[in-house]
């Protein structure tokens, strides 16, 4: 279907996900994915479904924004309405994820996501001279998801797309996701939208509770000082043979799905 024009009630096909893997990755992490919550949104996973960048295949600030900056020229390319990204360890609910969108008025720059920090980060921001000048701003985590919509990204593009993107992490000398922070509030005077439903394997996941499990945008799984730090939810899988919790939660948002264990009726 065709990008639908500004005025039309959002849908999820306006709506570009991209996630962020590695070849490494696509065995352990991507599967997974692809068996619960891709499944049910193929057409916003990339429009190609696969976007094979030159990035080099490292852990490194340049490549990880060397890949952020293909995600963004993708979307920009799309032509859709929102842009979102994630990593490969995370589950997107994308019903939670539409109705959290739809929330924003049309006319707004919109860039939405968790804190990272509980206070802005700060960077050196390179001056004339061999001077430089300490800036504050506020970023999304990247290992949360965040979303950005088409209005606000259209301005981004002088520094975050192509090229652009890797030279202006380089000049902070920050991540990539405090990049789009950076580009966001220092270059263009827009605000971070805080919002607490995406989720980061960097806090406490037992913490939330099964009932509002539903309603969050993104959830994530990873290990914490040698221990899994997952998301609590009883079943229908246990630990060992689901230990990221994704399939289990699955099966509680889309419990007619054929792998998932069906209720028969006595
Ligand atoms: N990643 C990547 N190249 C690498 C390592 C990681 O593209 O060499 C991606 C990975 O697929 C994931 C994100 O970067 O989407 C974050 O990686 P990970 O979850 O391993 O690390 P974290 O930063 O969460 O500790
Ligand atoms: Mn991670």
């Amino acid at each position: 279907s065709q990008p639908s024009p500004g005025s039309q009630e959002l849908q999820l096909q306006d709506v570009f996900i991209a996630v962020k893997t590695t070849r490494a990755f696509h065995r352990s992490r991507v599967e997974l994915l692809l068996d619960t919550w891709i499944s049910r949104t193929r057409e916003q996973v990339t429009r190609s479904h696969l976007v094979v960048t030159n990035c080099s295949a490292e852990h490194s600030h340049s490549a990880l924004s060397c890949k952020m900056a293909a995600e963004f020229d993708t979307f920009l390319a799309s032509g859709l309405r929102w842009f979102c990204h994630v990593d490969d360890d995370n589950y997107v609910n994308p019903k939670a994820l539409l109705q959290l969108l739809k929330t924003f008025p049309l006319a707004r720059d919109v860039y939405v996501g968790r804190p990272s920090l509980n206070r802005p980060i700060h960077a050196a921001e390179p001056q004339p001279h061999n001077r430089t000048r300490l800036v504050q701003f506020w970023f999304a985590t990247g290992g949360a998801g965040f979303c950005i919509n088409r209005k606000l990204a259209l301005k981004m593009a002088p520094w975050a797309s192509g090229s652009h993107f890797v030279d202006t992490s380089a000049l902070i000398r920050l991540p990539d996701d405090c990049t789009v922070g950076y580009i966001v509030e220092r270059k263009l005077g827009s605000h971070l939208q805080p919002s607490p439903l995406f989720h980061s394997h960097l806090e406490t996941l037992q913490l939330l509770r099964a009932a509002q499990l539903p309603e969050q945008v993104t959830l994530s799984y990873g290990v914490f000082e040698g221990k899994l730090n997952v998301i609590k939810l009883q079943g229908p899988f246990s630990p060992k043979e689901d230990p990221s919790r994704f399939r289990s939660l699955h099966c509680l948002l889309y419990p007619d799905t054929p792998w998932c264990p069906q209720l028969v009726a006595q």
